[in-house]
């Protein structure tokens, strides 16, 4: 049943990405808050840090959906000296909930990876990569056809996810299935290969990953970790459609590292 409580929000979402889809490791699903506490703000975001904290007690958020756990690794001690139990310290003061979903939406139908394939026009979308979730084999990574050029698929990145730095490794030959994993999918490289992709597109790909991908003449092109981003627009639109609440992006961009612009 609809209400405004976070319960409702949590019940919406839990119905379209089950948190028991997320990989066994994972921690998804309420992070800090109350489920019966009511809703009335809600920022959406791709981490929770800081500045996103100030931001969101600043403007009045009672609410943050991310797409990384808050909480990821167990806490032993909350020594208040620290930067990162000092912003846990004012999510609790202040009464702001936060809500991630993370491996469970990588998965899900219209989560990550269909995203960022339909962000990139891809036709044609279907699974590959298979992943050991709590509810069995799922499959994270989508692949689709393309008829576009590498110059164009670098153009759609930089323009709307203001990506600045991106890696290629170019194998020289033409492409038409396209692969693509969100995050840190380096090991989805030679996966996605044998399930028929020409290029495979994923963030966080290490110096000896990209030397294998170039011994087994794979392309690879590597957008970071931060165009997992998308999710905090289009996060906030699709709960924009189903709730009356205000909802907002983050737009701070903060884990967008600049590079040095090749001259
Ligand atoms: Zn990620």
């Amino acid at each position: 049943m609809k209400n405004d409580l976070l319960e409702s929000v949590m019940e919406f979402l839990e119905n379209l990405y089950p948190l028991s889809d997320a990989m066994t490791w994972d921690h998804v699903g309420l992070q800090i808050g109350d489920p019966k506490q009511k809703v009335q703000k809600i920022i959406t975001t791709l981490d929770v840090t800081p500045n996103l904290v100030d931001y969101a007690i600043k403007n009045n958020f009672d609410t943050i959906v991310s797409h990384h756990p808050l909480l990821f690794h167990p806490i032993q001690v909350l020594d208040l000296s620290d930067a990162r139990n000092q912003m846990y310290q004012k999510i609790i003061n202040h009464q702001i909930n936060v809500y991630s979903m993370h491996t469970n939406f990588d998965v899900g139908k219209n989560g990550m990876n269909d995203w960022l394939a339909e962000l990139i026009g891809l036709k044609n979308i279907e699974g590959i990569c298979p992943v050991k979730t709590t509810s069995g084999t799922l499959l994270m990574g989508r692949m689709g056809d393309t008829t576009l050029e590498i110059e164009a698929i670098i153009e759609i990145f930089k323009h709307e996810l203001g990506l600045k730095m991106i890696k290629l490794l170019d194998n020289g030959k033409s492409f038409k299935k396209i692969g693509i994993l969100g995050g840190a999918g380096a090991e989805f490289i030679e996966p996605a290969f044998k399930s028929g992709v020409d290029l495979f597109i994923t963030g966080d790909v290490k110096y000896h990953d990209f030397l294998d991908a170039q011994i087994a003449n794979y392309a690879v092109l590597d957008v970071g970790h931060v165009a997992e981003k998308i999710f905090a627009r289009q996060m906030a639109n699709l709960l924009q459609e189903n709730f009356d609440f205000t909802i907002e992006a983050n737009t701070l961009d903060e884990m967008e590292i600049p590079g040095l612009e090749n001259k």
